[in-house]
């Protein structure tokens, strides 16, 4: 086969019946400024913890809409819940309590222990 300088990524399908939206929908109860996320990466670029690791809080809101919890279910613990992100967020998403409400649904609905 040819090669062009580049790969094209597999496919991909999310299927949102399969995945399990109960963290977010615990996190959008609780604080509904989670919905005004538009996935603009402020809080990524500010936040502390993701100077020093691969955290990106970004990510962690795509995947938690999503349901797809096995990366932020591990990636919350490098949070140190400093609030950065919630100071620089142009949407107003209280970030910090979402971080906060996120572990508190991974204790709840899936035995996580932090
Ligand atoms: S800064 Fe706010 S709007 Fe932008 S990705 Fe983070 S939470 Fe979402
Ligand atoms: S509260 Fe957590 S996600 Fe936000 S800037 Fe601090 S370490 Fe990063």
């Amino acid at each position: 086969m040819e090669k062009f300088g580049f790969s094209i990524s597999k496919g991909r399908q999310i299927n949102y019946d399969l995945n399990d939206r109960r963290i977010a929908e615990f996190i959008i109860e609780n604080e509904p400024s989670f919905r005004l996320c538009i996935a603009c990466g402020g809080c990524s670029a500010s936040c502390t913890a993701g100077n020093f690791t691969q955290f990106s809080l970004r990510e962690l809101n795509i995947l938690i809409s999503r349901g797809e919890n096995d990366v932020p279910r591990n990636d919350i613990k490098k949070c140190m819940l400093c609030g950065k992100c919630t100071l620089i967020c142009p949407r107003g998403v209280n970030t910090r309590n979402v971080i906060f409400l996120a572990k508190q649904a991974f204790r709840k609905f899936d035995s996580y222990a932090i």
